[in-house]
């Protein structure tokens, strides 16, 4: 079958292939792949920054955010034939550490995790895959394309309930929210703020084209600058050090601010460490990272794709490519929030 594959850390290698269905182990899930997500991981892969094969092989194929339907599943392993899926890609370490034991890959303390197109096993970028059934999730039928949203989502559904487990630290009545970025990250993140009641803000460069638009179908306002009014939460999508700065320091007193961007080592800047201390200190914020997403988070973005307007979640999707074009892809355009490879016509 068809796959798009890399040789990892190999600058250049990106290609499409034939390659042997993968025996898995036990009784899998066998998926038919409907469409696989591209993003800046996707990108930073095939520059050669990262990336490992998986044991014995010098190929991974590549693909992490998927969509797929059940062709064939064990019994009573809570699938069926046709129903709309997507795999989990992180997967937990064999030692196990505490919180891989407990479901809870997303927090792995040893680093051994593995991570389907990505770290040691392959992607979904295949015609087929396989998987056990403890990491598929069901989606609802009817988001259909829509569905390949759900790894970005997922892993604002993490950010979103630890900014909340935070929360809880004292009295918290958080009302406004500020997303710094408008890719699909910032955009799922805007569009689970909406969703629990608060007024969203969204900083983003892009005068016109589709962002600035997605922003305000979702009822979020959106920002060209800096807003100067203080906001509860901020989710900052970007990773660039002069946003992060300007986040901690234009947040409410008592305010969380959750990154969950790379920057890369483009953006290394100095950062006043001492700044940054007194403000934290002094009112009370907390400044936290996070990463990935578990099984708890894929269903608590499930149902956060389930509830919003399918319309405005298929516009996120900005590029839809055939496996013909593959090559597409993974080319970066002006105005591209989510390019999809789609291997069904
Ligand atoms: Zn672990």
């Amino acid at each position: 079958m068809r796959a798009i594959a890399i040789t990892p850390r190999q600058t250049g290698s990106l290609r499409l292939e034939q390659v042997e269905e993968a025996a898995g182990d036990g009784d899998p899930v066998l998926v038919r792949t409907l469409a696989v997500g591209v993003c800046g991981t996707d990108r930073e892969l095939l520059e050669g920054q990262y990336g490992e094969a998986p044991p014995g092989r010098q190929r991974l194929v590549l693909g992490h955010e998927s969509l797929g339907r059940v062709i064939r599943a064990p019994a009573h392993s809570g699938f069926e034939t046709g129903d709309l899926v997507v795999g989990l890609v992180r997967h937990p370490d064999p030692v196990p550490c505490a919180n891989c034991a407990l479901g809870e890959p997303d927090m792995c303390r040893n680093g051994r995790y593995t991570e389907r197109g990505i770290k040691s096993i392959d992607g979904f970028c295949q015609e087929h895959w396989q998987s056990d059934p403890g990491f598929v999730i069901k989606l609802d039928p009817r988001l259909g394309l829509a569905g390949v949203l759900l790894e970005p989502a997922s892993v604002l559904a993490k950010a979103w309930e630890h900014i909340e487990r935070i929360g809880l630290r004292s009295r918290w009545a958080p009302r406004r929210v500020l997303v710094t970025g408008a890719g699909t990250v910032g955009l799922m993140g805007a569009m689970m703020g909406v969703q629990r009641g608060l007024e969203v803000h969204v900083l983003d460069r892009n005068e016109a084209g589709p962002k600035p638009r997605l922003v305000r179908e979702l009822g979020a306002k959106h920002h060209l600058r800096f807003p100067a009014f203080e906001t509860d939460i901020v989710i900052e999508a970007t990773g660039s050090p002069a946003l992060i700065a300007q986040s901690v320091a234009g947040s409410a007193p008592g305010s969380i601010v959750c990154l969950t961007g790379l920057g890369g080592a483009a953006h290394a800047a100095s950062f006043d460490v001492a700044a940054l201390n007194q403000s934290m200190v002094l009112e009370n914020r907390v400044v936290f990272g996070t990463v990935n997403a578990n099984r708890r988070h894929y269903e608590a973005a499930a149902r956060a794709l389930a509830r919003a307007e399918r319309g405005w979640l298929e516009r996120v999707i900005t590029r839809k490519v055939p496996l013909a074009s593959w090559e597409q892809a993974y080319e970066k355009r002006p105005g591209d929030v989510k390019t999809v490879l789609c291997f069904e016509d």
